[in-house]
């Protein structure tokens, strides 16, 4: 492993100014960036720990739920607040990883970690996101845990996170700061497609850092349920996922909810499909209309085709479990 050097910053200031240095690279849980940096894919010359700054809060403020971005994964799935008026997210976040993990992975480290594509870990292969220009390993390769939609003749890697699915299904809000100040984006927005940039996962800039997450009140809390489709029961990635919430009124369907995991470069907010429902008869049949509207657009890569009916059927089975069908 390449040398660097260590600092923990004991102020958010001091901390911005640190990660705007060049070769800065900010830590936290550790649980992604150790391995890059084990593997060499990523080879920052500094590390700044931020674990003294005092972003682990989590709290509600006029319905609002505010997540601080050192909050642990496992913290915020068995915090109260979050399991009675988002358990969507308590659903997705207890999905992920292992109970080790999430003892030490934080909500803001959750939001930055890299794709788990094999090409991007293995320095001998071509890899665009890795390596901009050296072509992409999974286009033509060993693409089953693949992206089917919002693909690049770049790059087709998915983004490996479970409750980014959720929070992009709740509305949820990112909170930044950096040398100029604060801004807020909204979560479906923060994540990027890879386009002629794979390398970039965000639109974090690079002397930024992610202060919180907020989501706003809903009327989800009764009718949620994340679907994680996987190759084994625990500590494995999503072959497809599907984050869906429902606001039910007398078997109808007043508002829609839905994103996916496992199927692009970031959470898959699907729009048209919330659209579709809304007015609907809380119904297999109306989930089924969704999901053929949700996966307009889709395209397989070989392996990883199957994707094309697993998806559609994961949104109904969610749907149903969600509206209390099954
Ligand atoms: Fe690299 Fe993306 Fe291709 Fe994977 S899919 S090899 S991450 S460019």
């Amino acid at each position: 492993m390449k040398q660097f050097t260590y600092v923990k910053p004991a102020s958010e200031a001091v901390a911005i100014a640190a990660i705007g240095k060049p070769g800065a690279k900010i830590i936290a849980g550790g649980t992604n960036l150790v391995d890059l940096m084990k593997k060499g894919v990523m080879a920052p010359d500094r590390l700044i720990d931020i674990n003294a700054l005092p972003l682990k809060e989590i709290s509600v403020v006029k319905s609002t739920l505010h997540i601080g971005a050192l909050a642990l994964n496992s913290v915020v799935s068995e915090n109260a607040s979050v399991m009675q008026l988002q358990p969507l997210l308590a659903m997705a976040l207890k999905a992920g990883a292992s109970p080790q993990l999430r003892n030490m992975a934080t909500v803001g480290g959750n939001m930055m970690q890299r794709t788990r594509c094999p090409y991007f870990y293995d320095t001998t292969m071509p890899c665009n996101k890795r390596a901009p220009g050296t072509g992409c390993g999974a286009i033509g390769g060993y693409n089953r845990m693949h992206a089917i939609f919002g693909t690049s003749p770049k790059c087709i890697a998915v983004h490996p996170s479970d409750m980014c699915v959720a929070l992009a299904a709740l509305d949820a809000t990112v909170v930044i700061a950096g040398k100029t100040g604060q801004r807020r984006i909204p979560f479906t927005e923060f994540h990027r497609l890879p386009g002629e940039t794979p390398q970039l996962d965000n639109k974090l800039a690079t002397d930024e850092m992610i202060l919180s997450v907020e989501i706003p009140e809903n009327n989800f809390a009764k009718n949620s349920y994340y679907l994680k489709v996987r190759d084994r029961q625990s500590y494995a990635f999503a072959l497809v996922s599907v984050a869906a919430a429902l606001d039910i009124q007398n078997g109808v369907i007043q508002n829609a909810r839905l994103a996916m995991g496992g199927v692009a470069h970031k959470p898959w907010r699907l729009f048209d499909a919330e659209k579709a429902l809304a007015g609907k008869p809380a119904t297999e049949d109306s989930f089924k209309a969704a999901a053929l509207i949700a996966m307009q657009g889709a395209k397989g890569y070989g392996h990883n085709s199957f994707k094309l009916k697993l998806a559609p059927a994961s949104i109904v089975e969610a749907l149903k479990h969600a509206a209390g069908l099954v």
